[in-house]
């Protein structure tokens, strides 16, 4: 059988043609798929039956199953998904305090690029994804989220937007959960697998997908300068996230074994570059490490090599990982490299760190479930 999500709209479209049914069907499968949440072609309504036997007889929609799911206070859920190849990736859903959902996806089973303090990279890599299962992981985490539009009574205000009436008991619209960004963030180097991201993306974004806005769409990579320049020159309007976590090569070359051969010089002229081609500024990513990268003279270092760039600095401070020998940094030490960036001129914005109990956040995600418990 082959997985309905590795299909192009236009190879889908082809599909229909080829058994002699008009092309437009294809974009009401997708629809079904992408934004009425179908998890079988049986709940394609508007189909003929005689269609959806078909269609249930040469493709299958899922080719991955859920092997745990976990749920953090914050809302944050993580779920651990078994490839057809027993195989096992992470994808996260972070939930802001509105009606805003943003997913976390994978994009390699692994990752080769061994940044120090990863937990992602401790294994290596073992293989791409293909394009639908990074789609994938994006259904399986939008099928968490109530559905859409739904009336209820629910008890007390949620974050879902449930609001009471006076007396309490009169059904009101729930304001729906919407699915509004996609980090590229999970595990793996997204830019070692352009070939199937792009088209997953262009599936998040176009309108008889998920309709995603392409600027709320973020990519993280480790820094990969000929990869930065492809992605620019597609001019995909993508946000670019740059994970630096060192402003000199000696201490970069340590924390980001990839950085040996290409150097900080290289990743900002990509960067730069980036923005000159698409008009989106750059987030530059820096992991604080206790006593690692955290003093005063890594943030001067690092103001001097960004000022002037139109650039966000995103500090995360250290998600603790079992095994690894680091450390997180004092809110005052936080504090103190944040002023210093600020009062050089750099715009700083700090992650909150959401969801680390069920070990979903950032650089926590692995293939098993070996990262910190509960
Ligand atoms: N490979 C890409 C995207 C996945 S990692 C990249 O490196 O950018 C996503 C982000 O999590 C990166 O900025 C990465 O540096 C960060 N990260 C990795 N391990 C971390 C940890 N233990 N604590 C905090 N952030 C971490
Ligand atoms: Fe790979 Fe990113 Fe982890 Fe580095 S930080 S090992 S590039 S997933």
């Amino acid at each position: 059988m082959v997985p309905i999500l590795e299909h192009t709209p236009a190879e889908l479209r082809d599909w229909f043609v080829q058994q002699g049914l008009p092309g437009y069907r294809a974009g009401q499968v997708r629809k079904w798929l992408f934004q009425k949440r179908a998890a079988t072609f049986d709940e394609m309504t508007d189909l003929a039956t005689e269609l959806r036997k078909q269609l249930s007889e040469q493709f299958q929609i899922w080719t991955t199953h859920v092997a745990q799911h976990r749920q953090a206070a914050d809302g944050t859920e993580k779920l651990l998904l078994q490839l057809h190849d027993g195989e096992q990736i992470e994808c996260v859903l972070l939930r802001d305090d509105k009606q805003h959902c943003t997913v976390c996806i994978s994009t390699q089973v692994g990752c080769a690029m061994g940044c120090a303090f990863c937990a992602t990279g401790l294994d290596g890599a073992i293989r791409n994804l293909t394009t639908g299962e990074i789609l994938e992981q994006i259904l399986q985490l939008q099928r968490l989220l109530g559905p859409p539009g739904k009336m209820g009574t629910g008890p007390e205000p949620s974050r879902t937007g449930a609001r009471m009436t006076s007396s309490g008991e009169v059904p009101v619209p729930i304001l729906p959960e919407r699915l509004s960004h996609v980090v590229v963030m999970g595990m793996g180097e997204p830019l070692l697998n352009l070939d199937a991201l792009l088209p997953a993306l262009a599936a998040a974004t176009s309108r008889d997908g998920l309709g995603i806005s392409v600027r709320r769409i973020t990519i993280s990579t480790v820094g990969l300068p000929a990869s930065i320049r492809r992605l620019a020159q597609a001019n995909c309007q993508y946000h670019l996230a740059v994970s630096l976590h060192a402003a000199e090569d000696a201490l970069r070359n340590e924390l980001v074994p990839a950085n040996r051969g290409f150097g900080i010089a290289a990743v900002l002229a990509a960067a730069d570059e980036y923005f000159q081609l698409t008009g989106r500024r750059v987030t530059f990513e820096y992991v604080l490490l206790a006593g690692v990268n955290d003093q005063a003279e890594h943030a001067r270092q690092l103001t001097r090599l960004l000022r002037g760039r139109p650039a966000l600095v995103n500090l995360i401070p250290y998600n603790p990982v079992p095994g690894l020998p680091y450390r997180t940094p004092s809110p005052a030490a936080t504090a103190q490299f944040v002023e210093i960036l600020t009062a050089g001129g750099l715009n700083v914005n700090i992650r909150h760190r959401k969801g680390d109990r069920i070990s979903a956040a950032c650089g926590q995600l692995r293939r098993g479930e070996r990262g910190t418990g509960d």
